[in-house]
């Protein structure tokens, strides 16, 4: 049995870009009895799940569900498209996208990184006219795929991908578009077939409110039949198999059960609000955060307003305040967790979540305990952010209404 020798009273406040709270809701269905993987009642889970997450990714089209982490799935995609040696473009919008960039040199492709020097392009999104100017060069074809992340977890920007398919598009190139919506998927608007994503990758720890421990890949029928003649070796993340099995419903091998359980649970929760709406209250929640880190004083790490990401904002520390000293005393005062800086923004930022089971009232706790921690920690505000963001939440204007789905 797990011991917490720390047991505070009330709930532990995990503000951190996900894993994000898990709902009542679904970890009780997850407690249901593990069942038959082969068995008939199985079967009808997986047929209903795997209809169901098409929804979350606007997507006609097969998504196949690994017992994985995100970057399981990050390696699917890019082992099941591309051969050794092949030339993808990628951009850099922060510590994610490098993560993959490397992902793509261990596996022995030709990783192209654009985007901007410095942190520069980490306050930034993806800019598409870059992408479709390189594209427009490569007149051999040379470049196999374009990857590139929607929802920049390390920095808080969500980039335009509707914007980079039109590059593509515009540059008149066959490259395959590779998206990153780990942290995006059911909290930022995404379409996989409007957009023409050829595969997008996901995660169930982020707006999908799962535990970590599944992962997904949508897919198009270009990146089907790039997979008949992708050479990479693949085994385990080999799609065929798995969208043959999935038909009727089960797995070549043993699915993760009881997070299926939970994510048909999110699935109800999610359609049952509507994605519209889930999509509002995102928003809504980002743009409360954003007013009380200026009231603050302090600066958004996103510093497009364009992109500015309704999933989690990265605040950046005034030069001589450790992000991670403000973190820790946080921590130990409120019980609440913050993501820290990662890569080249460690000690200069920390992040506030605001994504799957959050709403107004918890994310005004949430910027209550980073307020008082704030001024533990001896870093001078300009004003109060909790008063700007209860300024922002109570203007009638502001509310958007639950709407029927
Ligand atoms: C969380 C995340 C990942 C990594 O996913 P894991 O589940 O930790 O493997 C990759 N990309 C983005 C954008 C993420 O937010």
């Amino acid at each position: 049995m797990l011991k917490l020798d720390f047991h505070p009273a009330g709930r532990h406040f995990l503000q951190i870009p996900g894993p994000s709270p898990v709902p009542d809701r679904i970890l009780r269905a997850m407690s249901y009895p593990t069942i038959d993987h082969r068995g008939p009642e199985f079967g009808a889970l997986g047929l209903q799940v795997l209809a169901g997450i098409k929804k979350i990714f606007k997507t006609e089209q097969p998504v196949v569900i690994y017992p994985a982490s995100g970057t399981g799935a990050w390696e699917a995609a890019l082992t099941n498209t591309l051969s050794p040696g092949d030339t993808v473009l990628m951009y850099e919008t922060g510590h994610f996208a490098t993560l993959w960039k490397k992902m793509a040199e261990a596996l022995g492709l030709k990783p192209e990184f654009l985007g901007l020097p410095g942190i520069e392009g980490w306050r930034r999104g993806v800019q598409a006219d870059v992408i479709e100017e390189r594209l427009r060069k490569d007149t051999q074809h040379v470049i196999k795929a374009v990857c590139v992340v929607h929802n920049e977890t390390s920095t808080g920007v969500t980039s335009n991908i509707a914007a980079v398919r039109k590059a593509i598009d515009a540059a008149g190139h066959p490259a395959l578009l590779l998206v990153d919506t780990i942290s995006g998927l059911a909290s930022a608007d995404y379409r996989h077939d409007e957009w023409g994503v050829d595969v997008t990758v996901s995660g169930s720890q982020k707006g999908l409110m799962l535990p970590p421990g599944i992962s997904f890949n949508a897919v198009s029928k270009k990146a089907i039949a790039a997979s008949k003649s992708a050479k990479l070796p693949r085994a385990f993340w080999d799609w065929a198999d798995i969208i043959e099995m999935n038909a009727s419903g089960y797995w070549p091998y043993t699915p993760n059960t009881n997070l299926l359980y939970g994510l048909s649970e999110a699935l109800d929760m999610i359609l049952g609000e509507g994605l519209d709406n889930v999509f509002a209250r995102h928003q809504r929640l980002g743009e409360a955060c954003r007013k009380a880190v200026v009231a603050w004083g302090l600066e958004v790490q996103c510093a497009d307003p364009a992109v500015y990401s309704p999933v989690l904002t990265g605040v950046m520390t005034p030069v001589g305040f450790d992000a991670d000293a403000i973190r820790k005393v946080i921590y130990e005062n409120f019980d609440m967790s913050l993501g820290t800086g990662l890569g080249k923004m460690k000690g200069r930022m920390f992040r506030i979540g605001h994504l799957g089971e959050a709403n107004d009232l918890t994310l005004m706790a949430t910027l209550s305990g980073c307020e008082m921690g704030l001024k533990l920690a001896g870093v001078p505000l300009a004003g109060s952010g909790v008063l700007a963001a209860m300024e922002h939440l109570s203007t009638k204007k502001n509310r958007s209404l639950l709407k029927v789905a």
